[in-house]
């Protein structure tokens, strides 16, 4: 049984540095533009031959409406005619990515993000499960992880009807913040009832995992405020919560210029909210799963944590790591056997590609075996907050210390500093340094510099 996570101020202030979120191992930083959709088509058919399963992500970039915090890849319009045409090249890349794989391989998982998947209409979403259906064998018993990210302002009863029907068996909700003060200050104005009215029908039709997604840091913003929030979601009761720490990069996101930095809470307010919420959290129930996330004792992210099998992808913690990751749609990724490969971010680029009947493949990175090496031992630290340096030397063949003789002096430091208990057999990252566990991933990471630091949120 993991222990829970312990909360040290001082160790926070000293360790918080921007940092990956580790989704993948290298990052999507390192990505280049030698990689091109040859090599996907390889990787693919590798796939095939192998016959591994599949997770399957299918990237919607539509929003109806602008929220100032967003950092995603998407398109704002209200005009719902834009779906029609950007399903048509989704059927074409179906189609060309298929005929590479085997009708053989289950799809364990399939997820829909965005933007905003339920963009798309009734029929639309019909016909895109049913072309999916056609090409790839997804499993018909509920047996899959099936999931969609929901936006309660975009979605109501008969929606979630025919995402059960249709056979998604999972919903993730944005919320953010109930408070109607913080809501106008972000432009996302939904009601609790909103929330409440999804979350009773994913309940009603069987749905087996309600997640609600929320954010600490944004304007106008209190710890009193915020605490509120979070008791009401408790109330929701939710299998998986995510409290994430929004970072504030103006430059970077033009949406973020509607901000007011000044309606920003301050540091201590916004360390204080994290405090406060993972104190409400645990006392309900919930468990620390890791970077951001929280689930209750029986979700099966939480068994898989216990049990060692959790991993980490592009959809976040997931039990399906052994999966090849297909990523469909404008800027989605996937991961095959040892390439990453992204779509073009650029939807006119995105379907130009398509209309062409080529895939639109515009970046990517192959591992190497130091690349395997390194995000064998991410993994491991980010999902189980422990690591064998047996494991690592048994499937890479090296002797863990003195290939990593340079990091020692550091791992030392955090050690006496309390953050890790550093042993001949091991790592293990103390309950006081859990919310700090990719300060210690980032020790591993060959590619980080001070450059693409800057890039990264920080830690807290
Ligand atoms: S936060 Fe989500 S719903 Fe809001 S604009 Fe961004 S992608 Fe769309």
């Amino acid at each position: 049984m993991l222990d829970a996570i312990r909360w040290d101020t001082d160790l926070i202030r000293r360790y918080d540095q921007s940092g990956p979120r580790y989704t993948s191992y290298p990052t999507a930083v390192q990505f280049n533009q030698r990689v091109g959709s040859f090599d996907l088509l390889h990787a693919l058919r590798d796939s095939r031959k192998a016959q591994r399963p599949l997770s399957i992500y299918v990237h919607v970039p539509f929003c109806a409406n602008i929220c100032y915090y967003c950092a995603c890849n998407k398109v704002i319009t209200k005009d719902r005619g834009r779906a029609l045409p950007y399903l048509e090249r989704l059927e074409r890349e179906i189609e060309l990515v298929a005929c590479h794989l085997d009708p053989a391989q289950k799809v364990e998982q399939l997820h829909f993000g965005g933007g905003t998947p339920t963009f798309l209409s009734h029929d639309e979403l019909r016909r895109l499960m049913a072309h999916l259906r056609s090409h790839f064998n997804l499993l018909d018993d509920d047996s899959g992880d099936y999931g969609i990210e929901i936006d309660p302002r975009e979605a109501d009863w008969s929606t979630m009807g025919l995402l059960r029907e249709l056979g998604f068996n999972r919903v993730s909700l944005g919320v953010q913040d109930l408070d109607p003060s913080v809501q106008r200050a972000i432009n996302r104005l939904q009601s609790l009832e909103e929330t409440r009215a999804i979350v009773e029908a994913a309940r009603t039709l069987q749905y087996r995992s309600v997640n609600i997604d929320l954010i600490y840091g944004l304007p106008r913003q209190t710890p009193e405020r915020f605490a509120r929030t979070v008791e009401e979601i408790i109330a929701l009761q939710p299998d998986r919560l995510s409290v994430f720490n929004y970072a504030h990069l103006p430059e970077r996101f033009m949406p973020q210029r509607r901000i007011n930095a000044a309606d920003l809470p301050s540091p201590a307010d916004k360390l204080e909210m994290l405090q406060g919420s993972i104190e409400q959290l645990t006392r309900a129930g919930y468990r620390y799963i890791g970077m951001d996330h929280f689930a209750l004792p029986d979700d099966e992210l939480a068994m898989a944590q216990e049990d060692g099998s959790l991993q980490r992808n592009f959809q976040g913690y997931t039990t399906h790591g052994h999966c090849d990751l297909i990523g469909l749609g404008v800027s989605a990724i996937s991961q095959v056997g040892d390439l990453y490969s992204q779509n073009s971010s650029n939807l006119a680029d995105y379907q130009s590609s398509l209309d062409n009947d080529l895939l639109a493949t515009s970046r990517g990175l192959l591992c190497n075996q130091d690349d395997r090496l390194r995000r064998a031992v991410i993994q491991q630290l980010i999902c189980q907050f422990q690591l064998q340096f047996a494991e690592i030397e048994r499937a890479f063949g090296i002797e863990f210390r003195s290939y990593f003789s340079d990091l020692w002096p550091q791992l030392q430091r955090m050690a006496s500093d309390g953050l890790i208990e550093l042993t001949p057999q091991g790592i293990d990252i103390r309950p006081a340094g859990r919310l700090l566990a990719r300060s210690v991933c980032m020790l591993f990471d060959h590619y980080l510099t001070e450059q693409n630091n800057q890039r990264f949120s920080r830690v807290i």
